[in-house]
């Protein structure tokens, strides 16, 4: 009887103590779990040399590295609002084990693992779907109640950029630039400083209207001088992509880009684009099919990351992007997708080549290189451009997307990888590429399959890779030795991948949905070859984690 007392009083005690010091960490996954996580995301120093810039130019990158700093801050409140006082926890802790857990942390940008569909490793709580743009009581019946009754406040509501709150029983849309008020005139600060510093007229336009945008809360103007960029400089910076917001999609995440242009591969890139309608003339299907109007108002830039920052460096690396979002800038200017080669390259020597080595016979993996990696990537993405887009059937004007619906993106990314084969090979016979680039491309892109393939089939992106796979295995352009490994068929590869091209176009061209299904039914499986190798990959880093060196020159 006494003892239950006595533990009833310490639990009131400790109850007392803990209500005034708050624990933000009452639960840990175990460090194994923390160590296998970490170990999926190889380390790398992303150097970039910068001794060709006029050391002006330099002062201004570092003035933009501080600003980008800021978006890590308010990322991080806007995942969710325990995540500073968990990350001052970390930081101030004097159990060593806890390094591991806050470099995790600073990783996933909060509690919960990016890499395992947000599991989490700090407490037990759930993710909340809204992040912390939302009040994390709020259901989405709530909101669309609010609405309902409320519909003049629903563009403010719905807005990439104002945060969701209660006050008392009502709620309210806080407006980016008044919630992140202090934050946020920093960075104009910052922007504006090296506005005035930067030789470049075109960065010092985007930069004074972006700072403006920060405090005005609207990004319109900004977002158009960005289409304009056209030194050496290449930043984004600011809210953008509304993946973190999973309830609704609505509100745009902090992060930043900064960046140097890669100038030499820009202008490869323009020469590219000059062959757009050559290349649609020469797909290997009947002219009534090929579509001369779709243009390209997505122009390509080639840049290396100096620093990244907010929702962009969270979890796994983007090695491209495709912005502005706002729909207007779309219609006006287009957009301008931008590839970050040092990310790639990172990338293709971390994760790439381990897949490789194991992947192919001695004869292909003498043949691999980042030439045909990066060379296949951006023609993935041109071929995107490529091929029917709008369409008739039955009379009746269509898309390809409508017409093919929820197995659209596995039939547009297998022809987008296809046709990205067919491509180079047409502009290596039109001499745009070199000749030598013939002997590595198949071999690198039947070894970078598997990289894919690894994440599985259940995706867009994998199950197009297994068609690929199944289809060249099938036709003998690709082998198999006693060994397990793989190796192209020079002699038979081109016409694969031609007739394999020609399936995919017609499926789309005529927006035939039971004939893409049949392909799928038949090609899409992990064959036993490619099984054996995937498990070999178990200790093969997923992806990155980038370490930027020009941080530490800023204090
Ligand atoms: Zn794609």
């Amino acid at each position: 009887m006494r003892s239950w007392i006595i533990i009833t009083l310490l639990i009131i005690v400790s109850t007392m103590f803990y209500g005034c010091q708050k624990k933000v960490i009452t639960e840990k996954a175990s460090m194994d779990y923390v160590q296998n996580q970490l170990d999926k995301l190889a380390p790398v120093t992303l150097t970039q040399d910068l001794s060709y810039l006029p050391a002006k130019e330099i002062q201004v990158i570092r003035l933009l590295v501080k600003a980008a700093k800021y978006m890590d801050d308010l990322f991080l409140s806007q995942v969710y609002h325990e995540n500073p006082e968990i990350l001052k926890t970390l930081e101030q802790s004097k159990n060593p084990d806890d390094r591991s857990y806050l470099d995790l942390f600073k990783i996933m940008f909060g509690p919960w693992n990016r890499l395992m569909e947000d599991q989490p490793f700090i407490n037990t709580i759930p993710k909340p779907d809204g992040a912390n743009f939302y009040p994390e009581d709020m259901t989405k019946e709530e909101f669309d109640n609010w609405l309902q009754n409320h519909p003049d406040d629903r563009e403010t509501f719905e807005s990439n950029f104002t945060i969701i709150r209660r006050k008392g029983k009502k709620m309210e849309a806080i407006p980016y630039s008044e919630f992140y008020k202090d934050k946020l005139k920093s960075v104009a600060e910052l922007l504006r400083n090296a506005a005035e510093l930067t030789s470049d007229k075109t960065l010092k336009t985007y930069l004074n209207s972006r700072a403006d945008g920060m405090l005005s809360n609207d990004y319109y103007q900004s977002d158009m001088d960005w289409m304009d960029l056209a030194g050496d400089i290449e930043i984004v910076i600011g809210p953008y992509e509304v993946y973190e917001d999973k309830l609704f999609g609505y509100k745009a995440a902090f992060e930043s880009f900064v960046c140097v242009v890669d100038h030499e591969e820009s202008d490869q890139q323009k020469k590219i684009e000059k062959y757009l309608n050559d290349m649609e003339a020469n797909l290997p299907i009947a002219d009534k099919h090929k579509n001369f109007e779709r243009g390209s108002h997505s122009p390509f830039k080639v840049v290396n990351l100096l620093y990244s920052s907010g929702d962009t460096k969270a979890g796994v690396q983007t090695s491209a992007f495709n912005l502005p979002n706002d729909e207007r800038v779309r219609e006006a200017k287009g957009s301008k997708k931008v590839m970050l080669k040092n990310v790639m390259k990172a990338k293709f020597e971390k994760c790439w080549i381990p897949i490789v080595q194991t992947a192919l016979a001695k004869k292909d993996l003498d043949r691999v290189s980042f030439a045909g990696y990066f060379t296949h990537t951006v023609m993935h993405e041109v071929s995107h451009g490529l091929g029917p887009g709008k369409i008739i059937k039955n009379g009746q004007e269509t898309t390809v997307n409508k017409e093919l619906k929820d197995i659209y993106s596995i039939i547009e990314e297998c022809k987008a990888d296809v046709l990205g084969i067919y491509n180079s090979q047409y502009l290596i016979d039109q001499g745009v590429f070199p000749k030598e680039l013939e002997n590595t491309l198949y071999a690198s892109n039947c070894g970078g399959m598997f990289r894919s393939i690894r994440f599985g089939i259940d995706e867009a992106h994998g199950a197009g890779v297994a068609i690929q796979m199944n289809y060249y295995l099938e036709k003998k352009a690709y082998t198999v030795d006693k060994d397990g490994r793989f190796s192209v068929n020079d002699r038979k590869i081109k016409n694969a991948v031609k007739e394999l091209a020609e399936k995919l176009l017609m499926i789309e061209a005529e927006g035939d949905y039971d004939k893409a299904k049949a392909l799928i039914d038949q090609y899409v499986y992990l064959s036993p070859q490619t099984k054996e190798v995937v498990n070999k990959l178990k200790n093969v880093p997923i992806d990155i984690r980038p370490v930027y060196p020009i941080e530490d020159t800023i204090e």
